[in-house]
C-alpha cells in the first residue's frame, strides 16, 4: 500500500542546492492514479535494418501525460513505480497498450514486432509469464509479435528465479533483449547465462563513436561477441551519419536513433513508415 510517509520522502523539503540536477519529485499516489487512470501513453521509436534502412521492429516507449498536459519523460517515474510497487501495473498498462497498437497495426498491414520494456522487478514474480501470454493471446497475436527488453539497473537478488523466468518467456515464444548493454549491471556473465536474442548496444559507445577510439573499441567489441553468441546486434543513439558509420562498420544488424527518427506518437509513427512506403520509397 501507498502511505503518506512514502509520498512525503519524495517531496522535496526545503532549498535543495542540487535542484538543477535532480529528478523531477514524482508523487506516488498521483502516478498510481495516473497508471490506471489512463493516463500513460506510449510513443515509438523504429529499429531500421543497417543493410537497407527497412522497417524491422519499434520499441514502445512510456511517457505520462499528467492532467496539466505536461509529459513526463520514463527516467522521472520508472524509479518511482518501482520503489513503491506500482511497477507491476505500469508494466501490465503499457503491454495492453502496446499489444492494442501492435494488433491495429497488423491489421493495416504493418507486422513489425513492438518492443516492450521490461524492468527487473516484473521478473520476481513467476506470474509474470502467464500474464504476457493471455495479453498477447488477447490481443489476437503471436508470441513473434513482441519483443521484451530488459535493463538490468542493478544486481538483482533472485538472479536464479529471474533466470527461470526469462527461459520460461523465451519458450513462450518472445524475443528477448538485453537492454543498454554495456552499462550498469549488464554484463558478460548476463549474457553467457540468460536466454537473450537481441542484443541492444548502450548509446554511451555509439554516439561519436567514430571520434572516439575507446567508445569505438567497446561497440565493435560488443557488437563481435553479440553476433558470435548468435544474437541480433542492436545500436541505439544512432545519432548522426558519422554514427551510422561507425555501428555499419561494427558489424550492428539494427539501428535506433535520431538519425533514423525519435520516438513518436502511433499516427505519427504510421506516417513515419507510410511514408517509406513497402519498398522503402
Ligand atoms: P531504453 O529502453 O534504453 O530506451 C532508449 C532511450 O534512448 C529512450 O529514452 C529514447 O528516447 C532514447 N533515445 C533514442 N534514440 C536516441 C538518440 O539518438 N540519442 C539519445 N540521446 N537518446 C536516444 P526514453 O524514452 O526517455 O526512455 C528512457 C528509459 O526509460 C528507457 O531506456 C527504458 O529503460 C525506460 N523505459 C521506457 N519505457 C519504459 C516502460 O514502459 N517500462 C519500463 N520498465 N521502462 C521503460
Ligand atoms: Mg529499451
Ligand atoms: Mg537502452
Ligand atoms: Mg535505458
Amino acid at each position: 500500500p501507498v502511505t503518506r510517509e512514502a509520498v512525503a520522502a519524495l517531496l522535496c523539503r526545503g532549498p535543495n542546492r542540487h535542484a538543477a540536477r535532480a529528478p523531477v519529485a514524482v508523487e506516488v499516489e498521483a502516478l498510481r492514479r495516473g497508471i490506471v487512470g489512463g493516463e500513460l501513453e506510449l510513443h515509438y521509436q523504429p529499429k531500421v535494418r543497417v543493410e537497407d534502412r527497412t522497417l524491422a521492429g519499434v520499441e514502445a516507449l512510456v511517457r505520462w501525460r499528467r492532467a496539466d498536459g505536461r509529459l513526463v519523460p520514463p527516467d522521472a517515474f520508472i524509479p518511482v513505480a518501482e520503489r513503491h510497487g506500482l511497477i507491476d501495473a505500469l508494466t501490465a498498462e503499457v503491454l495492453r497498450l502496446g499489444l492494442a497498437q501492435a494488433a491495429r497495426w497488423r491489421g493495416g498491414g504493418l507486422a513489425v514486432p513492438v518492443a516492450i520494456n521490461l524492468s527487473m522487478d516484473n521478473l520476481r514474480d513467476p506470474a509474470v509469464v502467464g500474464r504476457i501470454v493471455e495479453a498477447v493471446a488477447a490481443a489476437g497475436l503471436e508470441p513473434d509479435a513482441l519483443v521484451l527488453e530488459i535493463t538490468e539497473s542493478r544486481l538483482a537478488q533472485e538472479l536464479t528465479l529471474v533466470k527461470e523466468i526469462l527461459a520460461r518467456l523465451r519458450l513462450a515464444g518472445f524475443a528477448l533483449a538485453i537492454d543498454d548493454f554495456g552499462t550498469g549491471f549488464s554484463s558478460l556473465k548476463q549474457l553467457q547465462d540468460l536466454p537473450f536474442t537481441e542484443l541492444k548496444i548502450d548509446r554511451a559507445f555509439v554516439a561519436g563513436a567514430a571520434e572516439d577510439a575507446s567508445r569505438q573499441a567497446i561497440l565493435e567489441a560488443s557488437a563481435s561477441i553479440g553476433a558470435r553468441l548468435g544474437l541480433t546486434v542492436v545500436a541505439e543513439g544512432v545519432e548522426d551519419a558519422e554514427d551510422w558509420g561507425a555501428v555499419a562498420a561494427a558489424g550492428c544488424h539494427l539501428v535506433q536513433g535520431w538519425h533514423v527518427a525519435r520516438p513518436m506518437p502511433a499516427a505519427e509513427f504510421e506516417r513515419w513508415a507510410g511514408l517509406r512506403g513497402p519498398d522503402g520509397g
